[in-house]
């Protein structure tokens, strides 16, 4: 078997082989790992897993899906989001492909990621940018506290997110503090971004709205669920009410 039929052969078979493999599922995977036989098993299996859910995505699809795609996309929002991997984009959208450009980093930040941002907003003229923060999140935990022992990189982003955090009086116990320091970061970010776009949120061509997934029923209002907390700048929930954005959500239903 030449390289090229074995490919094609693997291409074929792999769901198999990964669904045979499924029922090992390593707790590993879950509960940290401590050594290197470990994470290159851990490493295999989750590979053996994308190939055969690209597999699986590609046939459900179908070509005709590939073909009204490829020449050009034209999202309706920029997202910008955590890398959280308990957040992901379905949570916002069933069927994201073309419709959000999304930009993740640790902690949501805008003031780190500016030129993509930019991207969705001027030349793909999406007249919604979100920007998502999440309960729980462990950047906005580590901005909180001495990350001086992380390498440069993530100071780097920490000190952004910690300039963002650390602005706002935090009181009560961690896990407030935790959340309030998550919010006031999509505060920040979206002044960040209101900043920058001005001008087209001023005409009307972009709004900018900050959310945060609460992925722990922090709010009380149910897991998952997206709480509303900034729109263009404004966070006064009454006043926020006014956007058309938020009165569109509650129009009156006439049977
Ligand atoms: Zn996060």
């Amino acid at each position: 078997m030449n390289k090229r039929t074995f490919l094609k052969f693997f291409a074929l078979t792999s769901g198999t082989l990964v669904l045979a493999n499924s029922a090992d599922s390593s707790s590993a995977a879950h509960h940290g790992v401590s050594n290197t036989q470990e994470l290159q098993e851990m490493a295999q299996k989750m590979f053996g897993e994308v190939i055969s859910q690209n597999d699986y995505y590609v046939n459900h699809q179908g070509s005709a899906f590939f073909e009204k795609l490829k020449n050009s996309q034209h999202p309706r929002a920029t997202v910008i989001g955590c890398s959280d991997s308990r957040f992901q984009s379905d949570s916002l959208d069933a069927t994201p492909e073309n419709d959000l450009f999304i930009i993740r980093n640790i902690g949501n930040q805008f003031s780190s990621n500016m030129g993509s941002v930019e991207y969705g907003v001027r030349h793909l003229n999406t007249p919604l940018l979100i920007i998502v923060g999440h309960s729980r999140c462990g950047a906005i935990k580590a901005a909180l506290g001495d990350y001086s022992e992380e390498g440069p990189h993530i100071i780097r982003e920490l000190d952004s997110l910690s300039l963002a955090v650390r602005k706002t009086s935090l009181m009560g116990t961690d896990e407030s503090k935790w959340l309030a320091a998550v919010i006031s970061n999509v505060h920040q970010q979206a002044y960040y971004a209101q900043k920058e776009f001005k001008g087209d949120v001023e005409c009307g061509k972009l709004t900018i709205v900050g959310v945060v997934y609460d992925l722990s029923n922090d709010f009380n209002n149910g897991y998952g669920r997206l709480k509303i907390v900034n729109i263009n700048g404004e966070s006064n929930p009454e006043k926020m009410m006014e956007f058309p954005l938020m009165k569109s959500l509650f129009k009156p239903v006439h049977f």
